[in-house]
């Protein structure tokens, strides 16, 4: 069981997460539970790293950060305690949950479950911070924002467990951001490879790390709402979406449990930036030349368009980065102006990505076009786009995100028939 930072934020709360852990285990099951900070916690102390030093150090970054976890996690051990349950926290060191030595950014390579599995056999509920680990070097790492899902995967998968139940603050994966399109509609179940692309491309209620780990450990994983009732639907009985197999999915096709859509979902993305260099020379070496140093810098390049070439041998390159990173990016690109040879560096970080996902697209023409025309029929203009094997992205004015998500969501008949009327 894996409680997200609203579900996790203040005392009262915290008791209606123990409440659920503990009817959980009153059920017969043996339970270990991964928490994130408390909503806003993990923000804050990013913050004071910041204001501590600019160019701060990722070892000690992580440091600070961890900290929001280890809190809830002695919060929630002591409310299960108040309620007569045997419970006990684990941080990250003492498990060991190992990590690769990417300050801020690591990534899990193994859990010992053994610990853990002796906890659970002495009937005691064990309680583990989410977010953190610790390296080769013994040091705190943290594993990327929104990282709890992935320590909950991980540990799912360390512990042989049943199912990974993701509880969070709404009911289920739904065909776009509930928050912004109040006609979505809550999926069943969506497919791991569908659930990876929509997580990639800005899906948030679910870390892109923990999707990856879950369909390469088969890890069975619920997304449902810590924001229940006494009397709402025990998780067993899947009031959630269940991240399932392409297998899976097919036979609840087949038994009339899900309907097939060309579309399954759609998401949006404000994080990224766009750069364009005009007037690069048209010639073998040049795009190299501009994305070598990016990639040194571990800067994620995300669309790239390169027009064709103009008649004096010249193009135009654009493409685009996370906002956090164009400052560097431009300024990696400005110094190597001569050698790659460009005129002017233009950037815009008023921009969104939309994107489509469905495996149905695989062997369906007509997804991206549909697409095209319904966002044009709206004068929303498209400055780029790319695609993969089951996605259609575009590029557009960040001010028009909101109303590309809901256009979209029509015109790929997904609005929940109750509010359409
Ligand atoms: P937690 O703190 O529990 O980890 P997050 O804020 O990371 O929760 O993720 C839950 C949020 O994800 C929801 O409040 C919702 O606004 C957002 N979200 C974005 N896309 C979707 C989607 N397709 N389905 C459900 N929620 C989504
Ligand atoms: N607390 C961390 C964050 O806010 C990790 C998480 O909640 O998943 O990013
Ligand atoms: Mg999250």
């Amino acid at each position: 069981m894996k409680f997200g930072g609203t579900s996790m934020a203040g005392t009262e709360r915290i008791r209606r997460v123990a409440n659920i852990v503990r009817k959980q285990q009153a059920g017969g099951d043996e339970v270990a539970v991964v928490v994130s900070a408390m909503a806003g916690e993990t923000d804050r102390l990013v913050n004071f790293a910041r204001e501590a030093n600019a160019l701060y150090d990722p070892a000690e970054y992580d440091v600070v950060v961890a900290s929001g976890e280890q809190v809830t996690s002695g919060l929630l051990a002591l409310t299960l305690q108040s309620l007569g349950c045997k419970a006990r926290s684990w941080l990250g060191w003492q498990l060991p949950v190992r990590t690769i030595e990417a300050h801020a950014n690591a990534r899990i390579e193994g859990i010992d479950g053994s610990a853990l599995n002796a906890a659970m056999e002495r009937g005691e509920i064990a309680v583990i911070p989410g977010f953190q680990g610790v390296s080769s070097e013994g040091r705190v790492t943290t594993m990327g924002r929104g990282g709890s899902d992935t320590s909950a995967v991980a540990v799912a998968a360390a512990i042989g467990a049943d199912r990974c139940d993701i509880y969070t603050d709404v009911d289920g994966v739904y065909t776009t951001d509930p928050r912004i399109v109040a006609k979505a509609r809550k999926l069943k179940a969506v497919t791991y490879e569908e659930m990876l692309e929509l997580a990639s491309v800005g899906a948030k209620v679910l870390q892109t790390r923990s999707v990856g780990l879950a369909m390469k450990e088969g890890v069975r994983v619920q997304v449902l709402s810590s924001f229940v009732g006494d009397d709402a639907v025990p998780a067993d009985e899947i009031p959630g979406t269940l991240i399932v197999s392409e297998g899976e999915m097919n036979e609840l096709v087949e038994k009339g449990e899900m309907e097939r859509q060309l579309v399954t979902g759609i998401a949006h993305d404000k994080n990224e930036a766009k750069i364009i260099l005009t007037r690069v020379p048209d010639k073998p070496g040049a795009v190299a030349n501009i994305f070598e140093p990016l990639a040194a810098a571990s800067i994620n390049v995300d669309m790239i368009i390169q027009n064709v070439g103009r008649d004096k041998g010249e193009t135009d390159v654009t493409f685009t980065v996370p906002q956090a990173d164009l400052a560097r990016a431009q300024a990696l690109l400005d110094d190597r102006r001569d050698e790659i040879g460009f005129n002017r560096i233009i950037t815009d970080s008023r921009i969104a990505k939309i994107s489509v996902v469905g495996v149905g697209m695989k062997s369906h023409a007509g997804v991206a076009s549909t697409m095209f025309r319904a966002l044009s029929d709206r004068g929303i203009n498209i400055q780029a786009i790319s695609t993969s094997e089951i996605k259609v992205s575009v590029m557009i004015d960040e001010d028009e995100t909101e109303l590309a998500v809901r256009v979209l969501h029509t015109a790929y008949g997904l609005d929940a028939e109750d509010e359409a009327a």
